[in-house]
């Protein structure tokens, strides 16, 4: 009697566990791995699951068990590698393992296609075949002409129409130098290469010498390093210097950011660097460039791959090192769907893998210098700017009974009138888009308020247009008041349209540029606009924190940050480390070439003592500063937390379902975890949802985690749990 075979499947579904199934009828059991995708019966629907693995027993009895209905794959699309991360990953942020799994393939693959890139087939000769000599082949003049051919073009490879312009019959031949093992076959993916030419490296210094050095001592084993460089400090240049020697061992490099559309400089000049073929996974490919960057990475045919969070699941042929830059932000923190962080996983996959990762940022996350304090990464500081540029001084603008005009200073707007008349480049910081975050009747006080969320509609004067940041609600903007008819509409405070307008007629003669979600929501608008100011055709900037990332503008000497104090008092417990970040990011865009830069950064708070230690002594005593009150108030890095999370359309049942939720966990938690709610979200109502939270905190992650596994399956067995949209987070970014 044959041993029974059952395939365990990940099927992606919100249901946290896997499947079982027979295997298909009439494939031999010994062609099936782990890794493969199938077609299989789900309810009345036919899904394409993920092979988790091959069992031989079950928990269902097998009369009860379908059968998968065909095996999509030959070879794995999921390397057991990925697989047992994605497993790991799956695990500790307690998301369903098929979503998970589902989340980390390139979408053509999710929907079934074949995992078959769009490749051309071309030929080369091999290490041994390019040290031969034609003389060995006398005896068979065809497979000498071919390799001579071969012999001139190398290292390029050839194709077939190449061979066919010189050859007739040139198949056999070149099959016959195949088994000699001088030829092999490549399949170019159509990736970014350079034109041949390729930019010789800065000469670093010693700073960046000791760290590009520290990094490939380690190259082959599990380490991790915090690039704590100061903005400017040549970070960039580190990694290309690493990469280059990761490549020259034949590895391969996987590079995260943060945004790659809203800073093609970075890709440009890793393109400009590297001869090899670079995956760069960014927004705008279609879902068939993704999945040939995907599959090339998997072939080893791109040396680097460059992209956002998800390019964390990139299967690798030969991995060599990991690159987080701007490790601090909060984009690598997946926030819907499955919830991860694209930076933890990612260290967890280079311990596995026994490779060294990067962690890149001037202004690093608390926990990943709590994590350098406890020993755990490496710190290597660049602390002086590469170009000899010095770090301009912040110095604050005390806002009381100041006058404002369109929310600037006096002495903010007399200075920029200053850097202007110099022909210098200005930059104006606020975090507000659109034209003004309250629109007001002058006559009753009437407010436009969002009719879905606890929130104020944004003016955008632009498209004469009010809009819910929140959830997307928009109205054309109405003629008179609603409630009294009045036609004495107003509007209170200042976004980025409105700085522009203010500025374009202050400084007519220089141009304004405005940067911020709606000004870039055009493809190529952003590179349109960073022209714009590096041919210095623009003076002035304005716009959000998408200026803080990772910019280069060498003209630009002057920063004004226009409302530091949006970050001092908010509800989040994260809220002023991402103002400090901000604050530096932002003013490290200042004088980041020849002439010296200054930033005013205007405040109603200039002796608050966060603020005042991120000024006076900067990011390194701020962070230990917030470090100390994280630990006093028991909060993470201290303490691991997670938050449970319900909506629904009527307002009690998230409350309802949380409250149960508390009880069963009350009877399940070690004494350790901590249950903090349940209680409405700062913001209740959105998208007309009603939102409740559950906080768990505990000092140590085993016993939350270990509450979780527990809890969660009998959460997903709740009655009430079946009226709300509920979610786990674990380690969440933040609790609002
Ligand atoms: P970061 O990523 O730390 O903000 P970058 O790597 O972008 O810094 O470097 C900032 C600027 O300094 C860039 O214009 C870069 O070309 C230049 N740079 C980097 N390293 C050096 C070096 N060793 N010598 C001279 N200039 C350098
Ligand atoms: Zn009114
Ligand atoms: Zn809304």
């Amino acid at each position: 009697m044959p041993v029974p075979t059952f395939l365990r499947i990940a099927v992606p579904s919100p249901l946290r566990r896997s499947f079982d199934y027979l295997p298909p009828k009439g494939v031999d059991i010994d062609t099936l791995q782990a890794g493969q995708r199938v077609r299989i019966p789900f309810g009345r629907q036919v899904q394409i699951g993920v092979i988790l693995a091959i069992r031989h027993e079950s928990d269902i009895e097998p009369k009860r068990l379908r059968h998968v209905l065909g095996v999509l794959d030959q070879t794995p699309v999921l390397t057991e590698e990925l697989l047992a991360l994605l497993q790991w990953a799956s695990d500790y942020y307690h998301q369903p393992i098929g979503e998970m799994l589902a989340n980390a393939l390139p979408v053509l693959l999710r929907k079934g296609q074949p995992a078959q890139a769009r490749a051309e087939v071309r030929w080369q000769l091999t290490a041994s075949g390019s040290t031969a000599s034609a003389t060995e082949l006398q005896r068979a003049p065809k497979q000498a002409a071919l390799f001579t051919q071969l012999r001139h073009a190398h290292p390029l490879p050839l194709s077939a129409p190449d061979f066919a312009a010189q050859h007739t019959h040139w198949r056999p031949p070149l099959r016959a130098l195949i088994e000699r093992g001088w030829v092999e076959k490549r399949l170019l993916y159509g990736l970014s290469t350079s034109n041949g030419t390729v930019e010789d490296p800065l000469p670093v210094n010693s700073e960046q010498q000791a760290a590009i050095e520290a990094i490939t001592a380690r190259a082959g084993e599990f380490a991790c390093f915090l690039l704590d460089g100061v903005t400017g400090s040549g970070k960039t240049e580190v990694y290309l210097g690493v990469i280059a020697e990761i490549l020259r061992q034949g590895k391969q490099a996987l590079v995260l950011v943060p945004e790659i559309s809203l800073t093609p400089q970075t890709v440009a000049r890793f393109q400009r660097r590297f001869a090899c073929p670079i995956a760069i996974l960014h927004s705008g490919l279609s879902d068939r460039e993704r999945l040939d960057a995907w599959l090339a990475a998997a072939a080893n045919e791109a040396g680097i791959v460059i992209g956002t969070r998800s390019a964390l699941f990139t299967p690798l042929a030969q991995p060599g090192v990991i690159i987080i830059d701007e490790e601090h932000d909060t984009s690598f923190k997946q926030q819907d769907g499955v919830r991860y962080h694209a930076r933890d996983v990612a260290i967890l996959r280079a311990r596995r893998l026994g490779i060294p990762i990067v962690l890149g940022s001037a202004t690093p996350a608390l926990e990943s210098l709590l994590n350098v304090e406890q020993g755990r990464y490496q710190s290597l500081k660049l602390s002086v700017r590469a170009t000899g540029a010095a770090l301009p001084p912040i110095q604050t603008i005390d806002l009381r009974g100041q006058p404002l005009l369109h929310g600037l200073s006096k002495t903010l707007t007399d200075t920029l009138r200053a850097h202007l008349a110099r022909g210098e480049q200005a930059l104006l910081f606020l975090n507000r888009r659109g034209y003004a975050p309250t629109l007001c009747c002058h006559d009753c006080g009437w407010l436009a308020d969002c009719p879905r969320c606890d929130a104020r509609l944004t003016f955008h004067a632009g498209h004469q247009r009010l809009r819910c940041h929140h959830c997307g609600t928009e109205q054309v903007l109405m003629p008179s008041c609603p409630d009294c008819g009045s036609t004495a509409l107003r509007a209170l405070g200042q976004g980025t349209e409105r700085i522009e307008e203010a500025l374009a007629e202050m400084f007519p003669a220089v141009g304004v540029i405005r940067i911020d979600r709606d000004s870039t929501r055009r493809k190529g608008a952003m590179q349109t606009m960073l022209d714009s100011i590096h041919s210095g055709e623009k003076q002035l900037l304005v716009g959000t924190q998408m200026l803080a990332k990772g910019h280069h503008f060498p003209s630009v000497t002057l920063v004004g940050i226009l409302d530091a104090d949006q970050g001092l008092f908010g509800a989040d417990f994260r809220a002023s480390e991402r103002m400090a970040q901000l604050i530096i990011q932002v003013a490290g865009r200042a004088g980041r070439a020849d002439k010296p830069g200054q930033v005013l950064l205007q405040t109603y708070h200039p002796e608050h003592p966060l603020l005042r230690s991120l000024l006076t002594e900067g990011y390194a005593a701020f962070a230990a500063q917030a470090l100390r009150e994280r630990r006093e108030a028991e909060l993470p890095p201290y303490t691991a937390m997670a938050i449970l999370r319900a909506e629904a359309t009527d307002r009690d049942r998230p409350l309802g379902f949380l409250s149960k939720a508390y009880e069963l966990a009350s009877g399940l938690a070690d004494a350790s975890v901590e249950l903090l709610g349940p209680l409405p979200a700062p913001m209740e109502r959105r998208a007309g949802r009603f939102r409740a939270q559950l906080l768990l905190q505990a000092p140590q992650r085993g016993p939350l985690q270990h509450l979780l596994t527990a809890w969660l399956p009998a959460l997903d067995e709740l009655a009430e749990g079946r009226k709300v949209r509920w979610s786990i987070d674990v380690d969440p970014a933040d609790t609002l």
